[in-house]
Formats: structure tokens, C-alpha cells, sequence
């Protein structure tokens, strides 16, 4: 297949050749088409996979037809709004528009927050066809009125699980609301959860729906591997592994913007070059960190789920949790970074006892066990062998910006392991493997094997609250107040 038989135009084609892409990828060959028929799509699909230009050549194509070089801003509504839930994402996306768009006289911008709004500001009155905007920021704009809606044919929701995780869904049905009816709408998630599914529904009309890996699969070439180990050696155990090896690139993750610059900064204090980013960085800040992990000047890259989500770094071949995701999927995610188009990759997880309850959700949602493997002078003590304690779910509990907010309070360790060493030295030996867990899989309500199907001719309350009960409550609070109404007797 190639992008010629696509039906792409000859402005698009150019720009795909100046990219250098010989042939679509599985993902744009499938999406191609069906988005320049007009018809609504659930892609599931990570980043990776190529999927960017899956969206962003058919929908420059269709909005070319009206394409105007007027200097009017009235000539140049909005038509095009692309969200994505960070703005590294939002970033990359419209790098891609422009990329793809060079030859196309369509004006585009990207919007997010944490910088200055004036120039977005007088970019969107100067008039814009495409937007690529973080939901947050997108609605200071509606507020300041600088942006309209009536015009808008095609929305695109990307990495909508991300959406999800990061607390945007309010944002983005508000956003929904202020859109015109009859319009394309695609929606791109890596995982299709019930409230994905929900979302779909709500905003979907009649999708096609485009899987290019199974839902919540990773990919095969992929080693997962973990390291039983005591939450206070976690540092050490981390520093030992980059000493005794060679890996380059090694990006890894932990669970708050604050362990993410302690631990780059314990890893730069014994000789191991590394850097961070999270929410907290400026953009300039999370621009150098990552242009010093492309180019090799820092070897390791410490990184949140947020910060880390979207980076677009190709051939990435090791992945270490020093912290387990608090989401499971976000394990999919994290391990999606590696092991791309076919690649080897390693996905090494540091493991404390109190996570061995998210390790076995993982392993559910892999369906399939992780080798362990216990590092010599890392052992761990005898709580790991005690009962595991089920990881939290559910928002709040994730890896995501409003956590990373709210700072947990973190122990320091009780003793440096070098300390102890000293005290007690080891003898090496050699890796002590232990059997995997064989978990057992919950029964799910959906086969993960097949293709999401929506759910069709269910009524809009679908995706309302819970129904309330009839029943009035015992004890009202008016009774409590002055025995307004009487209360009804205890049964
Ligand atoms: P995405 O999944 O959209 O983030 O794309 C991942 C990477 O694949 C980006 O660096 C793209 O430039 C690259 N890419 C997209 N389409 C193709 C293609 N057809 N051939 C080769 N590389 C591609």
C-alpha cells in the first residue's frame, strides 16, 4: 500500500515524501480513508504507531477544499480543533500539522497553558482553521471570548485515556457542548476502559472503529522483567543496575514530580548523568531535559506519567518503573515507549513489598506473569513474603497531575545502603530467580480480543448519574432540624 492509493492530495503527498515515509503505517493505511469519507472514528492505537498523520493528512485534506489565502480573519474560522491532555503532545501534534501542511494554505496553532496567553490570543483573532489546545487552556480562551466555535467540522480527542487519567473530562464535555452538532469527531485512546467507552458514545456518531494492537496488549518484544526489593534500597538498587551496565537511554518512572528531580539528582550525586521532567518545569526547562536525553548527553532520563506522556522518541530500549504506576494501564503506557516497530526493549520494574497488590493488577492486565528476579545485596526482607495489599484504582489514585500536585510525604530511607554495606559487607552471588506468580485473570465483561463494538440504540441516560432511589430517607434532615416532616418510625 501506498500513500498514492490513499487518495491523498498532491500537496499531502509532497510533505509526506519530504518526511521521508515510504509507505503508511497499519494505522494510517486503516484511517486514512474512513476519515476522508467523513465518517467518525475510535482509533485504538499509541503513540508510535504513526497515528498523528493518520488523522492530521485526511483532515488537512478535507479542509483544504476551503482553504482561503484571504488576509480576513473571517475567512479563517476555526474548523479543526485536535485535544490532547498535555501540552508536549499538543506540541508534537502541531509539529506534525505543520509537517504535513506545509503545501496546504491552512492556518494553524497550538494552545496551552503555563505560558503567556497574550500572543495565543492574537493568533485566534487573527483567525485559525486548526487547533491543537490542551483542554484548560482552551477554555480560558472561550472565556476571554478569542476563540468561536460555530464552524468547527472535525474534533479530534487524542489519548483520550490520558484525558481520562488527568481529570479533563468535564473540560472536554464542555467543550462538546459548545460544538456544532453535525461535525467529524475522532477519538484516539491507547486503552478502551468503560468510561472510554461511555465517552465514545457520548461524542461518537456511528464509528468505525481502528485497532492497531489489541487493547491493553504490549508488545511482544518487549522483556518485563522486576526486582523484588525494600522501598529504602530502591535508590541504590537503581544507581547499581546504571553502574554495572552499559544501557543508554534508560528513561524512568516514578510517581511525583518531586521524587522525579530527587532521584535525578541522587543519580547525578553518584556519577550517573541524568535529568528530569515534570509538570512542575517550565517548558524551556522540559525542551532542554529532553533535547540532553535525545542526544546523549543525559543518559538517563527520570520522568512522571504526565511529563512522560506523549515524548516522542523513537528506539527508546530500556524502561525502568522505580515506582509502580498507581493505573495499571499507565504500565501499558509507560512500556509503549519501548520495544517499537518491532524492536527489542526492556521494561525493568523496582518492586517494594507494599506494591506487589499493583504488581498482580498488572500482571492481570498483561495476562501474563513478570519474571522476577532478586539482585544480590537487594533482597528483600521478609514483609515481601507477607500478604500483598491490593493497589489503589480509580482517579486520585493515578500517576496524574492532580497527585502529582498533592505531594505525598515520602520516608527517607532509615539507612543508606553503603552505610549498611560497610557494617556488614556481602559476597556476590548470583541472581536468585524466582518463580512467577501465576495470577489469576478476573472474568471480564467485554473479550479483549475483539474490536470494541459501541453500544447501539441505548438511551442518552446511558452515560447519566446512577438513578436516585425513590425511597425517602430515614431520617431526614429536616427532622433532625425541628421535626419537620415526622420522621418515619425505625423499622
Ligand atoms: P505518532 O505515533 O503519530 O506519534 O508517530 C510516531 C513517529 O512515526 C513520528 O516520529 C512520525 O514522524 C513517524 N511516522 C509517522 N508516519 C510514518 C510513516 N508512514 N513512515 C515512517 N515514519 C512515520
Amino acid at each position: 500500500m501506498s500513500f498514492e492509493e490513499l487518495g491523498l492530495l498532491p500537496e499531502l503527498l509532497k510533505a509526506v515524501a519530504d518526511a521521508g515515509y515510504s509507505e503508511p503505517t497499519p494505522i494510517q493505511a486503516q484511517a486514512i480513508p474512513v476519515v476522508l469519507e467523513g465518517k467518525d472514528v475510535m482509533g485504538g492505537a499509541q503513540t508510535g504507531t504513526g497515528k498523528t498523520a493518520g488523522f492530521v493528512l485526511p483532515l488537512l485534506q478535507r479542509l483544504a477544499r476551503h482553504a482561503s489565502t484571504s488576509p480576513s480573519p473571517a475567512r479563517h474560522p476555526v474548523r479543526a480543533l485536535i485535544l490532547t491532555p498535555t501540552r508536549e503532545l499538543a506540541m508534537q501534534v502541531h509539529e506534525s500539522v505543520q509537517t504535513y501542511g506545509k503545501y496546504v494554505p491552512l492556518r494553524d496553532l497550538v494552545v496551552y497553558g503555563g505560558v503567556d496567553i497574550k500572543p495565543q490570543t492574537e493568533a485566534l483573532r487573527k483567525g485559525v482553521e486548526i487547533v491543537v489546545a490542551t483542554p484548560g487552556r482552551l477554555l480560558d480562551h472561550v472565556q476571554q471570548k478569542s476563540v468561536a466555535f460555530n464552524f468547527v467540522e472535525v474534533l479530534v480527542l487524542d489519548e483520550a485515556d490520558r484525558m481520562l487519567d488527568m481529570g479533563f473530562i468535564p473540560d472536554i464535555k464542555r467543550i462538546l457542548a459548545m460544538l456544532p452538532k453535525e461535525r467529524q469527531s475522532l477519538l484516539f485512546s491507547a486503552t478502551f476502559s468503560e468510561e472510554i467507552k461511555k465517552l465514545a458514545d457520548s461524542m461518537l456518531k456511528a464509528p468505525v472503529l481502528i485497532e492497531v494492537a489489541r487493547r491493553n496488549a504490549v508488545t511482544e518484544t518487549v522483556t518485563h522483567r522486576m526486582h523484588p526489593v525494600d522501598q529504602d534500597n530502591k535508590r541504590q538498587l537503581l544507581a547499581h543496575m546504571l553502574k554495572t551496565s552499559s544501557l543508554s537511554q534508560v528513561l524512568v518512572f516514578v510517581g511525583t514530580k518531586f521524587g522525579a528531580s530527587r532521584l535525578a539528582h541522587y543519580l547525578e550525586k553518584q556519577g550517573i548523568n541524568a535529568t528530569a521532567i515534570h509538570g512542575d518545569k517550565s517548558q524551556q526547562q522540559r525542551t532542554e531535559a529532553l533535547e540532553a536525553f535525545k542526544n546523549g548527553s543525559a543518559r538517563v532520563l527520570v520522568a512522571t506519567d504526565v511529563a512522560a506522556r506523549g515524548l516522542d522518541i523513537d528506539d527508546l530500549p530500556h524502561v525502568i518503573n522505580f515506582e509502580l504506576p498507581h493505573v495499571p494501564e499507565d504500565y501499558v503506557h509507560r512500556i509503549g515507549r519501548t520495544g517499537r516497530a518491532g524492536k527489542e526493549g526492556d521494561a525493568t520494574s523496582l518492586v517494594c513489598a507494599e506494591e506487589r497488590g499493583k504488581l498482580a493488577e498488572i500482571e492481570k492486565l498483561i495476562k501474563r506473569p513478570i519474571e522476577q528476579v532478586i539482585v544480590p545485596g537487594f533482597e528483600p526482607g521478609a514483609d515481601f513474603s507477607g500478604p500483598a495489599t491490593r493497589g489503589r484504582r480509580g482517579r486520585g489514585a493515578g500517576n496524574d497531575e492532580p497527585r502529582e500536585k498533592r505531594e505525598p510525604s515520602r520516608r527517607e530511607p532509615r539507612e543508606s545502603r553503603e552505610s549498611r554495606e560497610k557494617r556488614e559487607p556481602r559476597e556476590p552471588r548470583e541472581p536468585r530467580r524466582v518463580e512467577p506468580a501465576k495470577p489469576k485473570y478476573p472474568k471480564l465483561d467485554f473479550d479483549p480480543s475483539k474490536p470494541y463494538e459501541p453500544k447501539v440504540g441505548l438511551p442518552e441516560t446511558a452515560t447519566a448519574e446512577p438513578k436516585r432511589s425513590h425511597h425517602r430517607p430515614r431520617r431526614p434532615v429536616p427532622a433532625l432540624l425541628g421535626g419537620l416532616p415526622k420522621a418515619e418510625p425505625e423499622k
